[in-house]
């Protein structure tokens, strides 16, 4: 019988809870904007409930969080929301949570990281051992898989806050991230647009020079993804990367930055290949929850009755 899991890709917005066996056979979803922690929580806990009655039984949930979040297996705080500036989301249980309420094992990471898993499993990155997805939206994150691994390092990866030579000259913005001001989030994502042009990043035209300018500012991030992580593609998605145009921006800029240095055919010959959209779309997250509930099924000690 087809295991059957849950989905939550809990954002700072909204979340987005699914069932389902997997992207390509998805039973139920269902989607919430994002208030107080117990409010949103019970409102997953619940459909995911409501679901399993209708539909059997859960064999596992994954959960892609927003974050900062403890992903150190050994810590009290493991599967918390950790320091985030989001108002009354400081050290809040998320997988504990979910374990608790629903009694099955619970996979837990970033939703960038999610979505990585997603995407290499079922996207852009299939068949790929080292691979980078970024979103670029209300806020810049990336996350991704170093031979085969989700990166986890110290805590996790926070690729939207590396810092970028900011030509204060070309660009006097200075930037809106709480805590650096002009890291790449601060300077790129869709509020910093906003802020920088006083009107949407969606309204400006095409021919803006907030295109230019902000193609540069994601060509220098993935110029540091490209020299410091190797991947072997760089998928890029989020709100702001609806603008189709910018690919080929990017492209050509990051290009020019390595300069033929990094002497591989997928920069050099066929980039258009290496700096991709995202093939599961605005679902990725969601469906790398689905990654992480089979993840944790597996990794969960096998039932004793099962030998
Ligand atoms: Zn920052």
């Amino acid at each position: 019988m087809t295991a059957l899991y849950g989905a939550i890709e809990a954002g700072g917005t909204k979340f987005v809870c699914m069932v389902g066996a997997g992207p390509e056979d998805v039973r139920a979803e269902t989607r919430f904007p994002t208030t107080s922690p117990e409010r949103t929580l019970r409102q997953a806990i619940e459909f995911l409930r409501a679901e399993q009655d209708r539909q059997g039984p859960l064999a596992a949930v994954g959960i892609a969080s927003f974050g900062p979040v403890d992903l150190r297996p050994d810590s009290p705080t493991y599967g918390y929301i950790t320091s985030t500036p989001k108002a009354g989301w400081s050290n809040v249980s998320m997988a504990g949570a979910a374990a608790a309420a629903l009694g099955v094992p619970v996979g837990f990471d970033t939703d960038v990281n999610a979505a990585a898993l997603a995407e290499q499993r079922w996207g852009a990155g299939r068949g790929l051992h080292s691979f980078v997805y970024m979103t670029i939206g209300t806020g810049i994150g990336g996350g991704g898989l170093l031979d085969g691994r989700v990166l986890h390092g110290l805590v996790h990866p926070e690729m939207g806050h590396m810092r970028l030579p900011h030509d204060v000259a070309a660009d006097p913005f200075a930037g809106i991230c709480p805590f650096h001001g002009d890291c790449l989030e601060g300077l790129a994502s869709g509020p910093a647009m906003n802020a920088r042009w006083r009107q949407p990043a969606e309204d400006l035209p095409d021919d803006h020079p907030a295109w230019p300018l902000e193609a540069g500012y994601l060509a220098l991030a993935v110029s540091n993804l490209v020299c410091t992580l190797s991947p072997q593609r760089i998928v890029i998605g989020g709100g702001v990367m609806s603008k189709a145009f910018l690919f080929p921006m990017i492209r050509q800029k990051v290009a020019d930055l390595l300069n033929n240095y990094v002497r591989a055919p997928e920069i050099v010959d066929d980039i258009d290949d290496f700096i991709v959209a995202p093939g599961l779309g605005e679902r990725a997250g969601a469906f790398g929850g689905f990654a992480l509930a089979a993840d944790a099924l597996q990794a969960s000690p096998p039932e004793r009755d099962a030998v």
